[in-house]
This record gives C-alpha cells, structure tokens and sequence, in this order.
C-alpha cells in the first residue's frame, strides 16, 4: 500500500502513514495487546461498508440497503460461534472497552457494585477504576494476585466476594501472564450471587485456538476486543448465552451506541475467517512457546518475572531485584530508541508510581505474526537485556539496534506481494 489516493489529497495525512508503516516493518511490535492484521483484513476495513448506516441486526435495521451489510455481520457472528463455541455473538462494540460497557448497561443499575482486579496487578481501566465511567457510576472492590508467587488470589477473592457482596464479579486481564481458573472465579461469582464477566481480551485467539483455558459456558459474558491475539483488526465482540441475547443486543444498540462499524464488522469476518483455519493454533502455540523462550532467556540474565515465568502470550518483567535504579520508563524508553516497542508497567506490590512503574510488559504474538521463532524471541532477550542494563550507553544501544535491524531484515513484515507473511 503506497496511500497514492491519500498523497493526491492530502500529503502530510500520506506522509504520517507510510511513516507509520515503516515504523511497523523496522521495529518489533512487543505492546502484548498489539497484532499485524492481514492484508485481507485491511482491505475489509477500508471497504465502502464505512458509508453504510446498519443500525440494528440482520434481518432488523432501520435503514434500507442492508442486504449486504447483512451477510458480512452474519458471517462474522457465525464464524465467531464456531471460533469459541458460544450461544449468542455480538460482533458491534466499537471496541473492547464498549463490550464491557453494554454489559454492565444490561446487567447493573448505577450504584451496583463490581468486584475486579486491582489495575496494577493487572487489571483494566474498564473494570472500575476511579478515571473510567466504571469506576464513576458503580461501587467497586478490587481483588489481588498473591503478592508472593504472582498468582490470582482465588481465595482472597472467595473470601471478597462473600464480604462485599458484589452484583457482578470480572475475570481477564492486561498484564496478568499466567492462565486463569475461570471456574474458580465463578465458583466466587455464585458464591455471592452475582454475575461474572470474562473479559479475554489480551486471550481471545489463545482461547480460540485451544491454548488457553475458555470462560465460554462458565461465565454468563465474555467479552474480547477483535484487534489483540486474534488478529481480525480493531474491534470487540460480546459472547453469552441465549438468555441474555436480547438485553445485550439492545445494550449495545440502541443502549451504548449508534450505527455499527460496519467495515470494521467486515475486518472481524475476514480475521475470524483466517482464525478457522489450521494454521492459525499453530500460530496461537508459538505466541506461547515464544513468551516461554523469551522469558526463560530474560531470567538467564538475572531478570525477575512476575510469577516466575508464563502461560500465555506475554512476560511481565519486574526491575527491583535486578535493576533497582532503573524504573519501567528508563527501560521503555531505552529499547524504544534501539527499535524495540514494548510498555512500561506497574507490578504487584508497586512501590514507584503507575507513571513510573517498576516494570515492562513483553508479549509476542506480533513478533510471532511476522514469523519470530523461540531462537529469534531469545536474541531479543538479548538484546532486552544488554540495552535495560546500559540504557546510558550510546555504543551498546547502537549495537543493539543493529541486531533489531538484522531481525527485522531476517523475518519481514511484509513479503514481496504485500501481504502479512504468515497469513495464507
Ligand atoms: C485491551 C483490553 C480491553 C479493551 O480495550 P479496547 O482498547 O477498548 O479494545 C479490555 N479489557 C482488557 C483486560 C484489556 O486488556
């Protein structure tokens, strides 16, 4: 894509995009929440569907001339059922964040109570904290991961649950690099009678594809945004049963928001599309067996990880033991000049502050997108390393970016044809 239609118009808009494309063949995605869609994907996405109002479902919309607009949102809810084997699908929340928000609309009244994880043991902004709407219409509690082995706190989470008596209890996370026991999250839900929602955001094409653990049939909601390690661009889907399908649908629409995204409903069809196929939980395995190199090699160095390793597609790296004077900044912004793209953190117990935190988070699936093997994700453990211990050291970051160049030279972005190399 040479954005030639865009130049033609308006140059600097063509300028910041092929910069940004560049950006993303010359550098390693390591954002965990971050994925290359496919070229099919794109083009869904840019599609004339954007012109389209579809307001309501198939079958039902307030305007004329859905037909097709129809057989794409059809096909995505379809291809999603068979993806995570739920009941009811919606594929319109804009995002992620507007999932969750249709499902507390549904299911609480302002004042109601949320119990969530704690954001800086890896939770979300969505699920109560005091900046979102969440956290400004309904009563929240926060749950903890153990400040000893990393782990979900089930049973202080049993135990919270009984006291505070929540209305709905939400599983998922941002940063959280272990699988989580969905049943026992909703074994605390039914404890105290409350709904639980599972938010898979980050998991959604790791529970997909078998590699991680499903809420779908444990947890009354799942919600997922479609852009993360699905891989079916920027988006986000709301599963449940049959029994809630009418108050979510109209949560959603006309609750929460207007005329759906349609080219972005169209991207979901063509991302979920590529998921059924075989390759893709071949894929889903190496963000897994990636994670687990680059974390085994970061400790090799004498880093300390969170939980003491990963099950899933991320690492959260915590600098006190080894790099007590470095913070999660320091360290982001150092490897951000050597071409590595990753996150500061905050980590169980923090004690600087979520501005300056004491860690980075590293996830893989985008790295795994363009084709990085366990042996690839250990040269950039490498690389983490020699760069996060000498972030002051001109000479060694220049070395440093060489081999992210070398890396990005050996497993490119884009193959000839333009297309995302390991998307059929
Ligand atoms: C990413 C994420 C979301 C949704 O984010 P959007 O940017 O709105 O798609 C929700 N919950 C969790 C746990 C997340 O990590």
């Amino acid at each position: 894509m040479d954005y030639d239609q865009v130049r033609g118009v308006d140059p600097a808009v063509a300028d910041a995009l092929a910069g940004e494309r560049e950006r993303q063949e010359n550098t390693l995605a390591m954002i965990a929440s971050e994925n290359h869609v496919s070229e099919a994907v794109m083009q869904a996405q840019s599609s004339e569907l954007t012109n389209k109002y579809a307001e309501g479902y198939p079958g039902e919309r307030y305007y004329a001339g859905c037909e097709r607009a129809d057989e794409v949102e059809e096909l995505a809810v379809e291809r999603a059922k068979e993806l995570w084997g739920a009941d009811h699908v919606n594929v319109q929340p804009h995002a992620g964040t507007q999932a969750n928000m249709a499902v507390y609309l549904a299911m609480l009244d302002p004042g109601d109570k949320i119990l969530s994880l704690e954001l800086e043991h890896g939770g979300h902004l969505s699920h109560g904290h005091p900046a979102n709407f969440t956290g400004q219409t309904y009563e929240v509690e926060q749950y903890e991961v153990d400040p000893e082995t990393g782990y979900i706190d089930y049973e202080g989470l049993y135990d919270r649950a009984e006291r505070f008596d929540p209305d709905i209890v939400v599983s998922g996370y941002s940063a959280y690099p272990r699988e989580v026991d969905f049943e026992r999250v909703q074994a605390a839900a039914e404890a105290a009678d409350a709904y639980h929602l599972a938010d898979i955001a980050h998991i959604t094409g790791l529970v997909a594809a078998g590699v991680h653990t499903s809420p779908v049939g444990v947890a009354d909601f799942v919600t997922g945004s479609t852009h993360k390690t699905i891989r079916a661009g920027r988006g986000g889907i709301i599963m449940c049963d049959e029994e809630y399908a009418d108050d979510i649908d109209a949560s959603v629409f006309p609750g929460a928001q207007g005329g759906p995204l349609m080219h972005n409903v169209a991207g979901k069809a063509v991302g979920f599309e590529e998921a059924l196929s075989p390759g893709f939980e071949e894929y889903a395995r190496r963000v897994v067996d990636n994670a687990e190199a680059l974390g085994s090699r970061l400790q090799s160095h004498g880093f300390s990880l969170v939980s003491g390793g990963t099950d899933t597609h991320l690492v959260l790296i915590d600098l006190r033991e080894s790099h007590p004077d470095t913070s999660g900044t320091v360290a982001e912004e150092a490897l951000e000049e050597v071409g590595i793209v990753l996150n500061k953190n905050t980590v169980p117990g923090e004690t600087r502050s979520p501005f300056n935190p004491s860690g980075i988070r590293a996830g893989t699936p985008a790295l795994t997108t363009r084709g990085f093997d366990e042996a690839a994700c250990e040269r950039v453990a490498d690389v983490i390393y020699r760069v996060v211990d000498n972030p002051d050291d001109e000479a060694i970051k220049a070395e440093a970016a060489s081999e992210v160049e070398a890396l990005c030279a050996e497993f490119p972005l884009y193959d000839r044809e333009g297309r995302i190399t390991d998307v059929e």
